[in-house]
């Protein structure tokens, strides 16, 4: 694993947790807001850092679910072919890893 990835799965566990923490100390429902705030404002750094790192085509496949304009290779996790659109052209699988 890249170190990249290590921090920003560290930084994923850490903000569960400090989601988490103001749910024993606030009452309902300002723990559950301050929680999604920490989460979201997250979110965006998160999205900041990888399209920074990888470029705007990762992100936008990553978190938005359709792949523009990448410009990474990717590998069929079913059948191992290599695939460009959404789906594998050869199994229809959605599952893809980046190479
Ligand atoms: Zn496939």
């Amino acid at each position: 694993m890249h170190d990249f990835q290590k921090n920003m799965m560290i930084r994923m566990i850490v903000i569960i947790i400090l989601s988490i923490i103001p749910q024993f100390f606030l009452p309902f429902p300002y723990g559950i807001i301050l929680g999604l705030a920490i989460i979201a404002g997250n979110y965006f750094f998160m999205r900041k850092a990888i399209i920074s790192r990888y470029g705007s085509g990762y992100g936008a496949g990553k978190f938005g679910g359709i792949e523009f304009g990448s410009k990474l290779s990717k590998t069929c996790t079913v059948c191992g072919s290599s695939a460009k659109g959404v789906e594998c052209k050869r199994c229809g699988s959605k599952s893809f890893k980046m190479s």
